[in-house]
């Protein structure tokens, strides 16, 4: 007899994004849940894809990625955040944030250390922390505005944090650091020799003329850091999986011995077609926040039209709403009820928490939808 494995992640269940949109598919209900886009990917891009292919170009790329994006990154990022990594020693293509995050936890995470994480987070981070053998320690964001309270976080280090994982703009919240987290950031740092993971996937997704406080901005953060971008929120295009990682060339070094057998390369057609993009259409990812800040505006519009109240979303294309004056159940249950009974699927908070706070009445909505898709959905929330 087989015996039935011993799981490693006891904590994991299917994700709450795969769970929501089952539920939705199901019962045939809006769905604001999942955060991907519904936009068509750029006409240069699919169709440089599409070249790549039958030019022949299916065959592995180097194993940090395409020579020519690595160096379109590098400019890319000179240009945006006035620091040029050098494409040789700093930049790894990925196979998606996720893994760059994974590689970059596996590759200098050790069993028996510990990882400072932030409530709400992501739901990729704990997992690959847990695989390390290494302990991910919770210390909550302010429960409204989403702040981070740096004096918890310095509470929480100890001689075996090797790590700690900030967000920005902030997954699930659209929160964003600003200059004076930066500065705080700066000074818990100094002297210490923890790394920081920087997940910046929603770097152009910023609003109301704010600045993205990329932590490449910052020499004193980013001779300690891994900054992980992702293609996919930029250019709409989730499902092609291709995101980077910067670093410094001996953090580099570690994480591309991961990546290297883990994915060994990324999907090489992709790769072409995101060199192209980023040299000849820049004025994508340049108006990108515009895009968005207006489905941002006209989604916060009608909702005005419901019981529901919005938080503020200065990044990200995600809406939190308070659900309060609609209903007393907890935020899994109301989700539930949402999709099966009014045909509209979110997605609760309490899955992004090692403790969620009591009482807290917040879910999830997506606004990178069509507008016949919002309108559908407003529709239906009129009516509670
Ligand atoms: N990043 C997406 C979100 O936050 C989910 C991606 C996934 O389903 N794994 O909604």
């Amino acid at each position: 007899m087989i015996p039935t494995p011993e799981t490693k992640l006891p904590k994991v269940e299917t994700t709450i994004f795969t769970v929501m949109s089952a539920l939705a598919a199901e019962h045939n209900a809006v769905n604001l849940g999942q955060g991907f886009p519904d936009f068509d990917v750029p006409k240069r891009l699919v169709d440089a894809a599409a070249r790549a292919m039958a030019d022949g170009l299916n065959q592995y790329s180097p194993m940090p990625g395409l020579q020519s994006l690595r160096e379109a990154i590098a400019d890319k990022t000179e240009c945006c955040y006035g620091y040029r990594p050098d494409p040789n020693t700093e930049i790894t293509v990925c196979s998606g944030g996720s893994e760059a995050i994974f590689n970059a936890i596996h590759g200098v995470v050790k069993a028996g250390d510990e990882v400072i994480v932030l409530d709400p987070c992501y739901d990729c981070y704990e997992p690959a922390i847990d695989l390390a053998g290494a302990t991910a320690v919770h210390v909550s964001l302010d429960p409204r505005t989403f702040a981070p309270d740096w004096n918890a976080i310095k509470a929480a280090i100890t001689p075996k944090t090797r790590m700690l994982m900030i967000n920005s703009p902030h997954n699930p919240s659209g929160a964003m650091l600003n200059r004076d987290d930066i500065d705080a950031l700066i000074e818990l740092l100094d002297g210490t020799d923890i790394y920081l993971l920087s997940d910046e996937v929603y770097e152009h997704i910023v609003f109301d003329g704010a600045q993205h406080e990329s932590v490449l901005r910052y020499p004193q953060l980013r001779e300690r850091a891994f900054v992980i971008s992702s293609f996919g929120k930029t250019y709409h295009c989730t499902g092609w999986k291709v995101g980077y990682a910067v670093a410094p060339p001996a953090m580099t070094k570690e994480l591309r011995k991961v990546h290297q057998y883990n994915t060994f390369c990324t999907f090489t057609p992709a790769q072409v077609a995101f060199a192209e993009m980023i040299r000849e259409e820049p004025e994508h990812y340049e108006e990108l926040g515009a895009f968005y800040q207006a489905r941002r505006d006209a989604f916060r519009e009608q909702l005005k039209q419901t019981k529901f109240e919005p938080l503020p979303v200065p990044g990200g294309y995600f809406q939190l709403v308070d659900y309060s004056k609609v209903s007393d159940l907890d935020d899994m249950e109301f989700c539930r009820w949402l999709t099966v009974e009014k045909g509209v699927t979110a997605i609760p908070l309490s899955p992004f928490y090692a403790n969620p706070p009591k009482g807290q009445r917040l879910i999830r909505l997506c606004f990178a939808k069509s507008d016949a898709t919002l309108d559908a959905a407003i529709e239906r929330l009129k009516a509670l």
